[in-house]
């Protein structure tokens, strides 16, 4: 039986576009290809992008609050959808469907915080600045803008981009990872149903080739990239090349810092749980645990045992903690660091490559099946240290105290997210003061920050200069107007030759 194919939505339809690639989508649990996706051409983004620019000026147009409005039908429609989400993205990206659930209600908090957007793009007024003139700055959207997004947050990542750009007036054209590209369809009829004008989001599926196009086209004006550094780096210096806005957020290697005087219950959970949740496969995922003083010597045994109970079972399983890894490909490239991890010395206390897939459930033989895999004795030298591995693979280094800990973090590459435990108030606030990382966590292992306060790392895991969503977010997709204005008398003055100072 031939597959179903999974193409693009344009102008408020679907579209099977003229682009002749596709790319099978597979169930990561199982290895069964289930569909196959088109791969947008030139000829396909450049039709997304006129009908984007076609449906800018009326919706740059409407009233904010009907802007909103339409946010707030969306919202409702979300939360009445929010497990079929779910359950498409455990199917195409393989991670456990209670944290599908998870992803899906954090996407929905950047829904709700779209709803307020008369409030946030209120502006500025000064009465008087001179004698008879007001002067006062507003926000008006950018135009065309477009988002790239990466597998492992289908809905959540989208959803940084898209609800404040379209509610600040901007129409959108959103580029998916083709490797979970059905959750986009199922936004974008989502967002029809609530009444979003045919034109204002746009979805091309691809790859690569509808990148380029989208970077190159002289109507998109930003690009809101989330995904690899090395392609961050590339969308970063492609669309400034272009004339356009870029936010490009990169890879990371998070530590988290386990103190003296940490609570050892509470770190066990918050390491477990922020190393193989996702199966690490989440750019705020804790990939290095390090370990001050004597810690390593109480926690490992217990780290050692809790690594080995994970349930790794298939996503749909409601019993499961951790599900399969996303393809073959990141499958061979997380195996491979394993045993580079190894020969450069690391001591490797539980190897996840020895999990089969029948252990996950029936019918998981042919997927893509990795156990959780420790590491200790990890140098700041080593590759698995220094390198993305984007798996379940925790690396422990063992340093002799606090400042140790500070420095080696602040000369990692990556400056994503970061977490120290501790009951110290004071090492607490020394090191949220002192860390050259974007997002910090105190006690807690994976400090995502709420819808109103932006999401962005540090050092090269953001190019660009504002977070994604919150008020960086709308100042992102908006540009700013100043206005000033004076209402002559009825008796003219004559021409001013001077700078208007505020006599
Ligand atoms: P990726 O960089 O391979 O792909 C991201 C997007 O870029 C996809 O839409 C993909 O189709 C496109 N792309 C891939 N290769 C390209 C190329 N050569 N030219 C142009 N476009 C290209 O990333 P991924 O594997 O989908 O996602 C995992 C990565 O994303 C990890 O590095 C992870 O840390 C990162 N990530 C970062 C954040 C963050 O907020 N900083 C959040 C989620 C994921």
């Amino acid at each position: 039986m031939p597959t179903p194919h999974i193409g693009h939505y344009i102008n408020g339809s679907s579209a099977a576009g003229q682009g002749k690639r596709s790319q099978a989508v597979t169930n990561p649990a199982t290895g069964a290809v289930t569909a196959h996706v088109a791969l947008a051409d030139t000829h396909d983004v450049a039709q997304a992008v006129v009908a984007a620019q076609a449906a800018f000026p009326a919706w740059a147009d409407a009233p904010t609050l009907r802007r909103a409005r339409v946010m707030l039908k969306f919202l409702e429609l979300l939360h009445q959808h929010k497990d079929a989400l779910a359950q498409a993205i455990t199917a195409e990206h393989g991670k456990v469907f209670t944290d599908a659930q998870g992803e899906v209600a954090r996407g929905i908090d950047i829904v709700e915080f779209a709803t307020g957007i008369p409030q946030l793009l209120k502006g500025d007024f000064t009465d008087q600045v001179a004698t008879g003139i007001d002067n006062w700055t507003l926000r008006q959207p950018l135009g065309v803008v477009a988002g790239i997004t990466p597998f492992n947050f289908p809905v959540m990542v989208p959803m940084w981009m898209f609800p404040v750009a379209i509610a600040c007036g901007n129409t959108f054209v959103l580029k998916p990872s083709p490797i979970d590209p059905t959750p986009s369809l199922m936004m974008a009829d989502l967002l029809k149903q609530a009444g979003l004008p045919d034109g204002v989001f746009n979805v091309v599926q691809g790859d690569k080739e509808a990148v380029d196009a989208l970077l190159d086209h002289p109507d998109v004006k930003a690009v809101s990239f989330v995904g690899s550094t090395p392609i961050a780096n590339y969308i970063y210096e492609t669309g400034a090349r272009h004339g356009k806005r870029v936010q490009a957020l990169g890879g990371a290697k998070n530590h988290m810092v386990v103190m003296p005087d940490a609570d050892l219950d509470q770190s066990l959970d918050a390491l477990t749980g922020a190393a193989y949740g996702s199966a690490g496969e989440r750019c705020m995922a804790i990939s290095v645990a390090v370990l001050v003083g004597d810690v390593a010597d109480k926690i490992m045994p217990r780290l050692i045992e809790g690594t080995r109970a994970l349930k790794v079972l298939n996503g749909e399983n409601l019993a499961a903690e951790m599900g399969p890894i996303v393809t073959q490909q990141a499958h061979g490239r997380i195996s491979g660091y394993i045993a580079q991890g190894v020969s450069e010395g690391a001591q490797l206390l539980v190897d996840g490559r020895g999990f089969k897939g029948a252990q996950a459930g029936a019918g998981c033989e042919n997927g893509f099946w990795l156990g959780g895999t420790l590491f200790d004795h990890v140098t700041t030298d080593m590759r698995i240290y220094k390198e993305e591995i984007f798996g379940p693979v925790l690396a422990c280094v063992r340093v002799p105290d606090f400042a140790t800990a500070v420095q080696i973090i602040n000369d990692h590459e990556f400056g994503n997210g970061v977490s120290c435990f501790t009951r110290d108030g004071n090492v607490a606030r020394e090191f949220s003061r002192r860390i050259q990382v974007g997002m910090v966590g105190i006690n807690v292992p994976i400090p995502v920050p709420m819808a109103w306060h932006g999401f962005g790392g540090w050092k090269r895991s953001l190019f660009g200069d504002m977070h994604a969503y919150g008020e960086e977010g709308v100042r992102f997709y908006t540009k700013q107007k100043s206005i000033m204005q004076r209402w002559p008398e009825s008796t003219p003055k004559g021409a001013e030759f001077v700078m208007p100072t505020s006599k």
